[in-house]
């Protein structure tokens, strides 16, 4: 029998043996008769490199000048990277609800990121606890987007833990990654990561899309309607919103794993045969009690034998650069030093740091300046507002969140979303929580849509139909007035 192989055959079979033998075989290189790249050590064979174009510079390059010791930029022409109805920036917990929002409320969407993937503090911050999702004793406030997330996380094999009422979940951050690109994908929102938002671009009033800063040079989103879901507010800012600076402790989250592998030393018993005396308030005092290493190894995940372990940290002002790094730096210097200590004790050998969170635990830094804010008297009060988009919780009462806390003062065709809305600083700590972001951002989605679709700005859309849509999408509004 004669084999007839063909040059596709040929180049398969090579490209097999090559892989096999650990080179860094290319068929198509080896078909245009260019030397295949040498496979680095240890990485085995099969990659691809070709040169996309050769002696080039950036098309959309223009480099600051120094002139008489001021550094200037240039005017230039963007490339515009993309034009939407809805530009989110951010893709924490506020702008993935915001995004698939405003998506299935029927308007084109783009979400842009700075980092890899989606979550923000939630996941990238290994902030794992989802507090006052479900309101202790009373009503489940945060449903909507947000609860969806919940239900399909528990779907998922190590998603979440602690789904029941008067507990805070916890989810397990890989999940949470898988499940947004999955909803934002289902949504079809147009999706770039790695750009960092760097400028707004305005017009009079109207704030017309953002400027983005990436691998590719800068480049500008074009939208009807921005959201800024950065929780630093970094895009109202550079549009010019009035807003609040304000400082925060800034901690970082750790994972400490092997914990079911811990065997602490029993308590020593007090010996039975000793006098009555022994126990009376004459008895020596007992010695002060170590501190137990186990209250310094936080809270229980949904991965076996894991811990997640919150860090307050001091008060500081997350927009300062340098004060960021010195955070990053002190604090993962700790957490590892102070894991060694705990180490140390007997029974706690075999636990190790997993990770810290590749994202700093930025609390606030800019919260919008906006015609309504949230505010503690409407908790007190149980207010009923008109323009109602939403609950809050994570205390005892649950607080309405009015429309008017999620625009800014002045500028138009802009909202904010999450942790960087309109709220009194005494509210603040619990505007932050993940499922009060989930809240407004999807408040803030469905209202952009809403405004794209009525071709008006974002304050002069119809309450009613925007509180009726939210309804429609599950949002929680408050119960209905008694007639
Ligand atoms: C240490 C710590 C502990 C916490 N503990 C809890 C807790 O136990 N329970 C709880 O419910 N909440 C807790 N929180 C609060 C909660 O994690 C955050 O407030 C919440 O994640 C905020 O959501 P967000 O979407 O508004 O902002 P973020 O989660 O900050 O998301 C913002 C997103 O925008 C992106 N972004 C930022 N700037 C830009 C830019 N210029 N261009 C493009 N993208 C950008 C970020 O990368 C990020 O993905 C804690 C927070 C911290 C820091």
């Amino acid at each position: 029998m004669t084999w007839q192989i063909n040059r596709r055959d040929w180049l398969r079979i090579m490209g097999a043996s090559a892989a096999a033998a650990g080179v860094g075989f290319n068929p198509a290189l080896a078909a245009a008769g260019q030397p295949a790249p040498l496979a680095s050590p240890g990485e085995g064979g099969g990659f691809q490199s070709h040169t996309v174009a050769a002696r080039t510079t950036m098309a959309n390059r223009g480099p600051c000048a120094l002139v008489n010791g001021k550094v200037i930029q240039p005017q230039r022409e963007l490339p515009v990277l993309h034009t939407t109805d809805v530009l989110v920036v951010g893709g924490g917990p506020a702008g993935v609800a915001a995004a698939v929002a405003a998506r299935r409320t029927g308007a084109k969407v783009a979400l842009v990121e700075r980092y890899g993937h989606f979550g923000g503090l939630w996941t990238g911050g290994l902030v794992l606890l989802i507090t006052g999702h479900i309101v202790k004793g009373g009503k489940q406030v945060c449903q909507g987007i947000g609860e969806e997330m919940m239900r399909r996380l528990e779907k998922l094999d190590g998603g979440i833990i602690n789904r029941r009422p008067g507990v805070d979940p916890t989810v397990d951050a890989e999940a949470a990654k898988y499940l947004m690109v999955e909803m934002v994908e289902e949504a079809e929102v147009k999706v770039f990561l790695h750009c960092w938002g760097v400028d707004a671009i305005v017009n009079g009033n109207d704030v017309l899309g953002a400027v983005f800063e990436s691998k590719a040079g800068k480049q500008a989103v074009l939208a009807k309607v921005v959201i800024d879901a950065t929780g630093d507010g970094d895009i109202f800012a550079a549009a010019g919103a009035e807003f609040e600076h304000r400082t925060h402790n800034i901690g970082l989250v750790s994972r400490v794993g092997n914990l079911d592998r811990i065997s602490p030393p029993k308590p020593a018993e007090a010996p039975s045969n000793l006098p009555p005396a022994a126990n009376s308030a004459q008895a020596k005092p007992p010695a002060p009690k170590a501190p137990d290493p186990l209250r310094r190894l936080g809270k229980a995940t949904p991965a076996p034998g894991v811990n997640w372990v919150n860090m307050r940290g001091p008060e500081v002002d997350g927009l300062d650069v340098e004060t960021l790094t010195r955070m990053e730096m002190n604090h993962r210097k700790f957490i590892w030093q102070n894991l060694q200590k705990i180490k140390a004790n007997e029974g706690f050998e075999k636990i190790y740091l997993v990770e810290t969170a590749p994202q700093l635990g930025v609390r606030i830094t800019r919260v919008l300046l906006t015609p309504k804010a949230v505010n503690y008297a409407d908790m007190q009060a149980e207010a009923r507002l008109p323009d109602v988009i939403g609950y809050g919780g994570g205390t005892s009462k649950a607080w309405p969140i009015p429309y008017g806390a999620l625009l800014p003062e002045k500028l138009d065709q802009l909202l904010a979303a999450g942790r960087c809305i309109g709220a009194e600083i005494r509210m603040a700590d619990v505007v932050r929580l993940i499922p009060n972001c989930f809240v407004t951002g999807h408040a803030a989605g469905a209202a952009a849509a809403l405004a794209v679709q009525d071709g008006c700005r974002p304050r002069d859309i119809e309450i009613a139909k925007l509180q009726k849509v939210l309804r429609e999408q599950d949002a929680y509004l408050g119960e209905p007035a008694a007639s």
